[in-house]
């Protein structure tokens, strides 16, 4: 499938006289479009709940917006806890899924009263102490082995640190019960970016059963049940994307065949999705601002891998328009660079694409989520703006461009920077 900008070039030459590049540009419409889509989905289960994942797109803009559209907070740390929190969603309107997790956490979204969903059998005990065991709880689990699907597709669970063991997860659900836990939930992250529809139906069949042993063995009653994350989106153009509506009909029928007759029908469905909620609904957008012609021909832009980080650390493909010659042949070969100090630093390799000349705007797809949230100051770049196409078509500034004065704000404690000379 051929990959359009959700952005026109005629709309984005009216943006950057107003908001210089590089920037992440998100795109209203899409997300709200999108986020009704979710929800339709998973109609058929009144208590469904989309936590969306805060860490993937961290900006309380987008947060509100969400919000709007009936997503709640996946939330798994402090500053996260305190985002939701100015943005109003608070309560059971987050999940707060942590690992490794530091006690004024615990202590944060207990006051908060979030939805806790407790990594590993120790913090039974940790949380207690901490700040007492709440009335809701959530142990996240891990069947360990490798989780298969019959594509082909598959992910290690074994490997990973999350979650409780079997055996720990009926032992921690006994203790939890004991000590006054009345409501009572389950969650799983078996697999990332899965671009296939079978995965969420394979996970739930997990999880159901297991929620259907819990109740036989250990007489706790499953409240709800959290498929967390994972749900891809297709970052090459031959890729099929996922259909939410067949994902959502998937999970009914494992739903209808395993929980229904175990009396357990009353069951609500979570999800806590970042990338499928937002990545392809956020572009960065780059100005080509060298050619370089060496060994290989190459492309500077004024954007780098702390804009973009995923290329760099996962060699992942990001797809590439430049905009206004979507209709011309792909006839040059370029690698497509940022300007740190580090030769992983390259958007595209060896990336068929135009004739792309100095000054042509580059628009790379699919950086919604864990785009700009993954950025660092890595060379002492600053990241930069964060810019919502509204609904109405105009643009909106969601997060200022970081200055040098960002960047040296943890020297405020001694003087040796008190003279130093910014340029803005
Ligand atoms: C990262 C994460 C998510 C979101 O994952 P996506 O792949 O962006 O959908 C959800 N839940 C937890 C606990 C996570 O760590």
């Amino acid at each position: 499938m051929e990959k359009k900008p959700f952005v026109t070039k005629e709309q984005l030459d009216e943006i950057v006289k107003e908001f210089p590049t590089p920037f992440h540009l998100y795109d209203e419409k899409g997300i709200r479009e999108n986020a009704r889509k979710v929800k339709k989905a998973f109609s058929w289960n009144p208590g469904f709940k989309e936590y969306f994942a805060v860490k993937a797109t961290p900006n309380p803009f987008i947060l509100k917006l969400l919000h709007e559209e009936g997503c709640g907070c996946d939330c798994s740390s402090m500053t996260e806890l305190m985002l939701s929190e100015a943005c109003g969603i608070t309560g059971s309107e987050i999940m707060f899924s942590s690992n490794a997790t530091p006690a004024e956490e615990f202590v944060k979204a207990r006051e908060l009263n979030a939805i806790i969903n407790l990594d590993d059998f120790t913090h039974i005990d940790f949380l207690e102490k901490t700040c007492g065991i709440p009335e809701t709880i959530s142990c996240r689990y891990n069947p360990g082995g490798v989780f298969k699907m019959s594509n082909g597709i598959m992910d290690n669970p074994g490997d990973a640190k999350y979650g409780f063991t079997t055996e720990q997860i009926f032992e921690g659900f006994r203790i939890l019960k004991e000590k006054g836990a009345k409501k009572f939930g389950i969650h799983a992250f078996l697999a990332s970016n899965t671009v296939t529809n079978e995965y969420y139906p394979a996970l739930a069949k997990v999880l159901f059963q297991l929620a259907v042993d819990l109740k036989e063995k250990v007489g706790v009653s499953i409240s709800f049940i959290n498929l967390s994350g994972g749900v891809g989106i297709p970052y090459r153009p031959e890729q099929e994307p996922n259909d939410i509506a067949v994902i959502g009909e998937g999970v009914r029928q494992v739903f209808e065949e395993i929980l229904v007759p175990a009396g357990l029908g009353d069951v609500a469905i979570y999800t806590e999705m970042g990338r499928f909620m937002l990545g392809p609904y956020g572009g960065l957008v780059t100005k080509a601002v060298h050619q370089k012609h060496t060994y290989k021909e190459y492309i500077g832009c004024d954007a780098c891998a702390a804009d973009l980080m995923r290329p760099a650390i996962y060699d992942a493909y990001h797809h590439i328009t430049v905009m206004g010659k979507e209709d011309q042949p792909c006839d040059h070969v370029y690698d497509v660079t940022g300007s740190l100090c580090e030769n992983s630093d390259k958007f595209a390799k060896d990336r068929a694409l135009p004739e792309i000349e100095i000054g042509d705007l580059l628009f790379i797809h699919d950086a919604g989520a864990h785009g700009y949230a993954m950025g660092y100051n890595y060379n002492g770049k600053v990241r930069h703006a964060e810019i919502l196409l509204q609904e109405d078509g105009t643009a909106k500034m969601i997060r200022r461009a970081e200055t040098a004065r960002d960047l040296f704000a943890t020297f405020d404690f001694c003087d040796i920077l008190k003279d130093v000379k910014y340029n803005d």
